[in-house]
């Protein structure tokens, strides 16, 4: 069975290398794009993007109208529109998979409701990358031995939000098993503000932006005597593209919201 695909966000980085792996994919099938610019136009009619002919719309709803046969939408966009792309697509039910990050927890409890009450299928990733799936199911493992933890994301100058949805991600699963602790001497003082980093449920994380990375994460814990580090590294974004290619093959098996890849990956 082919998987027709609407990609929303295909001239950014991690859009253009989707449109790039499903080329390759017999069957996944790119239909259309929305974009919030080029309305009208066809991918090939862009300066830098494939020779296909694949129609770009600037509105969410138009565009799935236009393809209601459509089976899944990729957001890789930004957090306010990329929410607007996947309400609008559970509305018409059409089944999200998104990679987009910053969604706040009331715009992703609003989301698993619509995809309850309409029975859509719908995948929110903070990080498609496996590997970066298995080191923060290591760093949850840890915690429960290891309370003192830091959490360092890295990413590219050119990332809006912080710190990173995998980085809140891994804060999350650490909570659900290291046992409560207040980090630190008890009088620390910040001379300069913010330069022991986010404080999450008494843990740190500190995010790094600079040119030349993609995205990294290590989650530091410490204990009498030794430390433990649990390190993954995104080198480019074809580490992603599994992940992504996955999910959209499991959305179609749902008929509601799954927050994490870890959910759908047999982890046992
Ligand atoms: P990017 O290169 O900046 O691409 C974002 C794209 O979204 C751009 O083409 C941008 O268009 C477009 N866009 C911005 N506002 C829009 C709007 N209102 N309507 C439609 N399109 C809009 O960023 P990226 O590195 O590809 O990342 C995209 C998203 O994926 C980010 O949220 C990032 O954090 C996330 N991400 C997730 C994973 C994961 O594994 N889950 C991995 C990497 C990145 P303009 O060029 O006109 O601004």
């Amino acid at each position: 069975m082919t998987i027709k695909i609407i990609v929303a966000g295909p001239r950014g980085k991690m859009g253009s290398e989707t449109i790039r792996m499903l080329q390759h994919e017999d069957t996944l099938q790119l239909v259309a794009c929305i974009d919030r610019k080029n309305d009208g136009k066809t991918l090939k009619d862009v300066n830098g993007q494939p020779a296909l002919n694949v129609p770009i719309y600037e509105n969410p709803l138009e565009c799935f109208q236009q393809h209601a046969d459509a089976d899944v939408l990729i957001d890789l966009t930004v957090p306010d529109a990329g929410y607007v792309h996947t309400k609008t697509a559970l509305e018409n039910h059409i089944r999200p998979v998104v990679g987009t990050s910053g969604f706040t927890n009331d715009q992703i409890s609003a989301l698993s409701k619509l995809s309850t009450e309409t029975k859509t299928g719908c995948i929110i990733a903070p990080n498609f990358a496996v590997g970066a799936v298995l080191m923060m199911q290591f760093a949850k493992m840890a915690a429960k031995f290891f309370p003192d933890v830091e959490i360092i994301e890295k990413h590219h100058d050119q990332k809006l939000d912080a710190p990173s949805g995998s980085a809140i991600k891994t804060a999350q699963l650490i909570k659900g098993t290291r046992k409560k602790k207040q980090q630190g001497h008890p009088n620390e003082e910040e001379t300069i503000k913010g330069s022991r980093g986010a404080n999450v449920d008494d843990m740190r994380i500190h995010s790094v932006r600079l040119p030349g990375l993609i995205a990294h994460q290590e989650v530091i814990f410490g204990g009498a005597g030794q430390t433990l580090t649990i390190k993954h590294d995104s080198i480019s974004r074809d580490s992603f593209m599994d992940g992504i290619k996955f999910a959209v093959q499991q959305v179609m098996k749902l008929d509601k919201l799954i927050y994490g890849l870890e959910n759908v990956l047999d982890m046992e």
